[in-house]
């Protein structure tokens, strides 16, 4: 009997992914020492020089045909900075002056960077792509292959340390067809750009880098096995399977229900206008968080209340006569806006951020929640309005009466131990509650939601955060106020069976995660649910919560 090699990471999206490893190509390096080139030689030099920086353009814009919106402007651009004549005018009197091209880019390059950051703004976060073209560019110069991410021909899974989320942005899921990375939590930005996608992915997989690139591998997206030279015929089966799966959720037109008809309601997270009608032409009954935060993340001074109804009109017209929850900006820690002051602290997820920062500035929330009004008057609709980080009962009976005195509805983000913990005294004040797993489980793990080495304990099926989960939704059922769930879990389509058997109402989740929920809701009963609910509750682990929920669910 063989015995299969497998590695098992934390998964974050699911779907399985069948294809040998490929990894991003290490970045080139120079000899600190170069030499001087003879003055013969220097024609020839220069030559390369030319031929590799329209090599290395041409390449870039080619790749820009086939992307679009904002990728493609970034492509486009990126591939002019490459034979821009200012840096390559340097970098050829370095070349005439002896020296050899690969360090003449280098220095070339450097220079502009120092530029760049003096001049600051927009200039300075273009430092990164100068660096990229560097890179790129002594690597042609070397003869070696492109670095960072390779565009294979064939399907191929990505096996990374890690990865930032541009480079996440730009793969193709049609070549690399799985995503394993050997740090990296769960709730980290690659996680959420991985599963915007729809690229199977696993996280925090020990043991990645002895497995050699071209080793076929069968990554399953749903339980984080990563299986190492698997049996074709099983493997092939497994994707056949998983392509039956997704046609299912692709059919999948809502509205969410269990097989036995127990309604919950499936919507959308957004982030700006264009967004929320994308989600609107899909299957989203409407939208269950928009961080308004995101919209905002370039802003060096704070948006007027004018340009702040536009875009909250935007979004709102996007599901005319649905329900649109709207959360105030959650500024700081991760998410630092410019026109925000923030105190510098030693530890920021647990200072001045979300809702706390009304405590010095009340006239930010003041002006946010004027323009949220005035979008609801301009739409015709009544928006939901919610804080983030809210902790304690008086937070949330200040903020809903600032909300009430807008005619909108108040509600609040569970995020903090503490809020659940009081959930029954906290809905005296509001009318709804939407759990925020990703910070609520970095909060009860004390574990980084960005930490890769504790990425097990940030996993949203900790019977730890179940447990809270449990207690906000009792509390809601209990007084008949909604009671969803924004966060990561909510995207787990067997997870969202066991929030649904925890009580909770509605599920809200990246546009292209919702299809496999709603399809995977529409297979079971609200019996199953809740019977996996108590399994996943009496669990002691994430692993035992996972079998014993999917027991329950016939999974
Ligand atoms: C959350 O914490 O779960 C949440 C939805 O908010 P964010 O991810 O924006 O912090
Ligand atoms: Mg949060």
């Amino acid at each position: 009997m063989t015995t299969r090699t497998v590695l098992v990471g934390t998964p974050v999206v699911p779907g399985i992914g069948y294809g040998s490893v490929v990894r991003p190509a290490p970045m080139p390096e120079l000899a600190a020492e170069c030499g001087i080139l003879p003055e013969s030689a220097r024609i020839d030099e220069a030559a390369r020089f030319h031929t590799a920086a329209t090599t290395v353009s041409d390449r870039i814009r080619l790749r820009a045909t086939h992307a679009s919106g904002a990728a493609a402007e970034v492509l486009t651009a990126t591939a002019s900075l490459v034979v821009d004549r200012g840096w390559n005018r340097d970098a050829m009197k370095l070349i005439d002056a002896g020296t050899p091209a690969p360090h003449a880019v280098d220095q070339a390059i450097e220079k502009f960077a120092v530029k760049f950051e003096r001049i600051g703004g927009l200039m300075a976060e273009r430092i990164t792509d100068l660096r990229d073209i560097r890179n790129r560019m002594v690597a042609e110069l070397q003869g070696l292959p492109e670095p960072g991410i390779p565009q294979p021909a064939t399907p191929s899974v990505l096996f990374a340390d890690d990865l930032a989320p541009a480079d996440t942005a730009g793969l193709d899921p049609r070549s690399i067809v799985a995503l394993v990375t050997e740090f990296g939590g769960p709730t980290s930005h690659t996680a959420i750009i991985a599963r915007q996608l729809g690229i199977p992915c696993v996280v925090a997989a020990a043991g990645l880098g002895a497995i050699e690139a071209g080793t076929t591998v069968l990554v399953n997206g749903e339980s984080g096995v990563i299986e190492i030279e698997p049996d074709a015929e099983l493997a092939t089966r497994a994707v056949t399977e998983d392509r039956i799966a997704r046609d299912v959720a692709s059919s999948w037109s809502g509205p969410g229900s269990t097989r036995d008809g127990y309604r919950v309601a499936i919507v959308a997270n957004v982030q700006d206008g264009e967004t929320a009608q994308a989600a609107g032409r899909g299957v989203a009954e409407g939208v269950g968080l928009f961080r308004t935060e995101l919209a905002f993340l370039d802003r060096d001074t704070e948006p007027t209340v004018a340009e702040q109804a536009a875009l909250y009109t935007d979004v709102l017209r996007a599901f005319p006569g649905k329900k649109v929850v709207i959360r105030t900006l959650d500024a700081g820690s991760d998410k630092p806006l410019k026109f925000v002051p923030s105190p510098v602290e030693a530890n920021p997820a647990l200072g001045v951020r979300g809702v706390r920062i009304a405590r010095d500035y009340p006239e930010l929330l003041d002006r946010q929640l004027d323009a949220i009004a005035e979008a609801g008057a301009r739409s015709g609709s009544t928006p939901w309005v919610m804080a983030p980080m809210i902790a304690t009962v008086e937070e949330a009976r200040d903020f809903a009466q600032k909300v009430r005195d807008r005619g909108m509805v108040p509600g609040v983000m569970i995020e903090v131990p503490a809020a659940a913990l009081l959930a029954g005294q906290i809905l005296h004040h509001v009318d709804f509650l939407s759990i925020g797993t990703n910070d609520l489980t970095q909060y009860t793990m004390a574990a980084d939601r960005m930490s890769a080495p504790l990425a097990d304990l940030t996993d949203p099926w900790q019977p730890a955060l179940l447990a809270l989960v449990s207690i906000a939704a009792r509390a809601g059922a209990g007084v008949g106020k909604a009671v969803g769930v924004c966060g990561e879990a909510a995207a787990d389509a067997r997870l969202a069976c066991v929030l649904v058997g925890l009580g909770v109402t509605s599920l809200s989740a990246a546009p292209n995660a919702l299809p496999r929920v709603g399809a995977q809701l529409a297979t079971v009963t609200l019996e199953q649910c809740q019977n996996a609910a108590a399994a996943a509750l009496a669990a002691s682990s994430p692993a035992e919560a996972r079998a014993g929920a999917g027991a329950a669910l016939g999974l």
